[in-house]
């Protein structure tokens, strides 16, 4: 496996803002740390990744169901599960130029690495923010934007149960914005303070645990092969009794190499029946499941697979980074597998001064457009330079029309020529048969 080359996160970062996938967010006013706004084609992207997602892992299954929590929950959820108490990283303070750290993350645990003063004592920090609810500005209107989209799940469980009825074993799945206050935000998107989280729990009999965390290892890497994530590039990293979240039995943390380390990608963890367990005692209602065919009742245990989606975000666009040469010409382009592109073919006139190439051309357009929504018109400056844009933002295909099309050779009538990213070659196909073709390459 080639090793990223030093400068590789300025060039992503720079192509990510300058082709609209990525905005520093509240850029205007100097950021906001922690904070990074999609754009155009980055929205497209991550839709497009959370889409599969949701029809691989819940739509696609039959034993899956989907919702949609509160990101705002009743403080008593974050009580329970231990987060106000323990939801927290160690922090210390340079005594000199005051820049708080992350004492985990520092090599030297005695001395600031901005300025080379002393750091303070060490000290817990809790990532979880707050907000106030309601008119009231005493403490009973404080409450948290969640710190994980995992109890949004927990917390509808019993509601699921009673509306479905659903066999074990099965399981729940969400997509959400999470909140943490990260003491250090930063390498880009990777450690944001605003983020989105994929998570599932799937609840088992206590017995079938260990074989349904074996299924979901096997599916999570059948997700990294599915969306184009270089599979040599992920470790799953097996955690230590002593390294565990105090609620698993065991993780598997899917780690990928970042240009800035190894680093944690995605968590599979065996949650136990310890939320079920924690919000029943609590809240003092019964969340245990009775199995209506035999008739016993017992509390869940869970599996939790847990997708952050910026750092897929991530990882797809280090994995499809390209350099390369074509034509004696360097190039840097963004290899993505067809089914995440943002956008899947370009459509373009030869010649945007011929106003038949042009008509026909909008032709084209309109008719794969019909079908296919993620096409784009594109006829500036000339056709090389429309390429190499198009292979820049990761366009799989690009659809020319020329005067052939319009009958200039007749045997080439009504045929295009469609240009394949990665090779460069160019094929002649019929107008008819173009949205099928495009349909096949980008399942
Ligand atoms: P780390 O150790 O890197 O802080 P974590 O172990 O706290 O991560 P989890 O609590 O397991 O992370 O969160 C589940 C997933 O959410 C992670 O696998 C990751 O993909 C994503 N995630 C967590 N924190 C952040 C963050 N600050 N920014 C972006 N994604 C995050």
């Amino acid at each position: 496996m080639k090793p990223y080359p030093p400068e590789m996160m300025e060039k992503l970062v720079s192509l990510c803002k300058r082709r609209g996938f990525i905005y520093q967010g509240s850029e205007i006013y100097g950021g906001l740390a922690g904070t990074y706004d999609y754009g155009p084609l980055g929205t497209a992207l991550k839709n497009n990744i959370k889409n599969l997602w949701w029809k691989m892992f819940v739509d696609g299954r039959d034993d899956m169901y989907g919702v949609d929590a509160s990101i705002l929950m009743n403080p008593k959820v974050w009580e329970t599960t231990g987060h106000v108490a323990g939801f927290s990283d160690p922090l210390s303070e340079c005594t000199k130029c005051k820049k708080r750290f992350r004492v985990d993350h520092l090599e030297d645990k005695l001395k600031c690495p901005a300025c080379g003063g002393a750091l303070g004592p060490e000290r817990q920090f809790n990532m979880m923010l707050s907000t106030k609810v309601g008119a009231m500005e005493d403490s009973s209107s404080i409450s948290y934007l969640r710190p994980e989209t995992a109890q949004g799940m927990f917390v509808n469980f019993k509601n699921v149960v009673n509306s479905f009825h659903p066999k074990m074993p099965f399981g729940l799945g969400q997509i959400g914005k999470a909140f943490r206050n990260e003491i250090t935000p930063r390498d880009f998107i990777f450690r944001l303070r605003e983020l989105e989280q994929m998570e599932i729990e799937y609840f088992v009999k206590e017995s079938d645990w260990a074989r349904a965390f074996e299924e979901w290892r096997v599916a999570m890497g059948a997700w990294i092969e599915m969306i184009g994530i270089d599979s040599e590039r992920v470790h799953e990293v097996e955690i230590g009794d002593g390294d565990r979240a105090h609620y698993s039995k065991r993780t598997i943390d899917f780690e990928f190499d970042y240009p800035f380390g190894q680093k944690e990608l995605y968590g599979l963890a065996y949650r136990t029946d310890f939320d079920l367990s924690r919000h029943s005692e609590a809240s003092k209602v019964d969340l245990s499941y009775r199995d209506e065919e035999v008739g016993d009742k017992f509390t869940p245990h869970v599996i939790e697979p847990s997708f952050g989606l910026d750092r897929t975000m991530l990882a797809v666009l280090l994995s499809a980074y390209t350099e390369d040469t074509m034509g004696d010409a360097p190039r840097e382009y963004l290899k993505f597998h067809p089914r995440v592109a943002p956008i899947k073919a370009a459509v373009s006139p030869l010649l945007k001064n011929k106003p038949e190439l042009v008509e026909k051309a909008r032709e084209v357009y309109a008719m794969l457009k019909k079908e296919i929504p993620q096409i784009m018109w594109d006829d500036n400056g000339n056709v090389g330079k429309r390429y190499r844009r198009q292979d820049e933002i990761g366009t799989p295909f690009c659809v020319t029309i020329d005067f052939d099309t319009l009958g200039e050779t007749p045997e080439h009538k009504d045929t295009v020529t469609i240009r394949d990213r990665d090779t460069g070659t160019q094929t002649r196909l019929p107008i008819s048969d173009l949205t099928n073709y495009l349909k096949r390459s980008l399942l």
